[in-house]
């Protein structure tokens, strides 16, 4: 019962003083562009609320925006398109994925509907991404895909993850909730791996209420991943009456509806603006937190990549202390997401994640959001200069 043990070595949060609405800065809040509340009224009074030529309207941007030469299929969740990834790898009971630790549950849960055996990669301690070279240590035969999270917004390592998976004929499968508009090596996140997904829930850079895109580069899986999107049935065909009326394969209903497509072409419309101020609130931290002692900045230092700026990490000295001295001044942080082994459905606590175990009770998310402006993160950061 180690996992349980874990779980509690830790004081709850609810020890924090709560921090009402409007008062302070909050962690997260989430981004609504006015166009949007029009796009949906327009959708309501339409004929088509469900899948209909909206979303089609939402992934033909997407892709052209994100996707390469691949192609965008807008799903209900980013877990649902993680699932379907998954599904479309072909990975089947009983085959193992390696998959970073230090993620959303989102990343992980989708193998335990299929069966599949989770094998936890530790993290890069510079910027919490996957540990490359732990990848390497852990692949075998029995692995069938590698997963990879870009933390925070930060690229992982591709060229060096594509390469293990190219010497074993494994797909990388990318979980870019976090990494809407990042950019590696030149190439857009979204067109560098066989699958790519990314989040629409209420926080993340677009959201259209809850939702997600998957980007599949191969052009022969489309028809399928449609079809699973939709319980296993040629829609299309369908309502062209030319459906030859079987299912033969299991589906989901994992389709997005025009309600959530609409938010989400007013949100396209503003994304060079969103990214441009998350980044420059970044930046204002990392400007901000230069010198500080006690408190150093994670994935801040990179050349070759860019950061898509969702989330501000750091590692502390006396995280409990720093979390509460920041609520004293009415600020928020939190952690965000926790390392995966320590939940008893994912096998429990694991003793080969050194790297993970050396920051576990350090790192801390800053906030972070479309309502802060740079004065704001200068005042959070002046706060943390005077020390906790
Ligand atoms: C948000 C998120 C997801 C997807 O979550 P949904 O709520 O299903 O859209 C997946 N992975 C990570 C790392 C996330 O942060």
């Amino acid at each position: 019962m180690k996992n349980v043990e874990a779980l509690h070595k830790e004081k709850p949060m609810n020890e924090l003083p709560v921090m009402n609405d409007g008062e302070g800065i909050v962690l997260f809040h989430p981004y609504v562009p006015k166009a949007a509340i029009q796009g949906v009224t327009d959708v309501l009074q339409s004929r088509w609320i469900g899948q209909g030529p909206r979303v089609a309207q939402f992934e033909k941007e997407f892709s052209h925006r994100f996707a390469g030469s691949g192609t965008s299929l807008a799903v209900g969740s980013g877990t649902d398109a993680l699932h379907l990834a998954y599904l479309l790898a072909g990975l089947q009971e009983g085959d193992e994925v390696i998959t970073p630790v230090f993620t959303c549950t989102a990343t992980s849960i989708p193998f335990l509907y299929m069966g599949v055996k989770i094998v936890f990669a530790d993290v890069d301690p510079n910027t919490l991404n996957i540990s490359v070279p732990h990848v390497r240590e852990l692949i075998n035969e029995k692995t069938k895909a590698i997963v990879c999270v870009h933390y925070g917004g930060l690229p992982c390592d591709m060229t060096e993850l594509l390469a293990i998976a190219n010497e074993y004929n494994i797909p990388v499968i990318e979980d870019a909730a976090h990494a809407l508009g990042a950019t590696y090596k030149g190439k857009k996140i979204g067109e560098i791996s066989p699958f790519t997904m990314f989040s629409f829930q209420a926080i993340k850079h677009i959201t259209t209420g809850d939702g997600g895109m998957l980007i599949v580069q191969n052009k022969e899986l489309v028809a399928q991943a449609e079809r699973i999107r939709w319980f296993g049935i040629d829609r299309s065909n369908k309502q062209k009456g030319t459906w030859e009326n079987d299912i033969w394969e299991v589906g989901y209903k994992y389709q997005m509806t025009d309600i959530s497509a609409a938010m989400g072409l007013a949100a396209l419309q503003e994304f060079d603006l969103i990214l441009a101020h998350r980044q420059k609130l970044f930046e204002a931290y990392k400007v901000g937190l230069k010198g500080s002692a006690g408190i150093k900045l994670i994935g801040a230092e990179y050349a070759d990549r860019t950061h898509a700026a969702w989330l501000c990490t750091a590692l502390v000295e006396k995280r409990m202390e720093f979390m509460k001295f920041l609520r004293d001044h009415k600020i928020e942080s939190g952690q965000v997401h926790y390392r995966n082994d320590r939940y008893s459905i994912l096998g429990g606590r694991r003793d080969d994640l050194p790297n993970m175990d050396a920051v576990e009770e350090n790192y801390i998310v800053l906030p972070l959001h479309m309502h802060m402006t740079v004065e704001d993160v200068e005042y959070i950061c002046s706060v943390i200069k005077k020390g906790w």
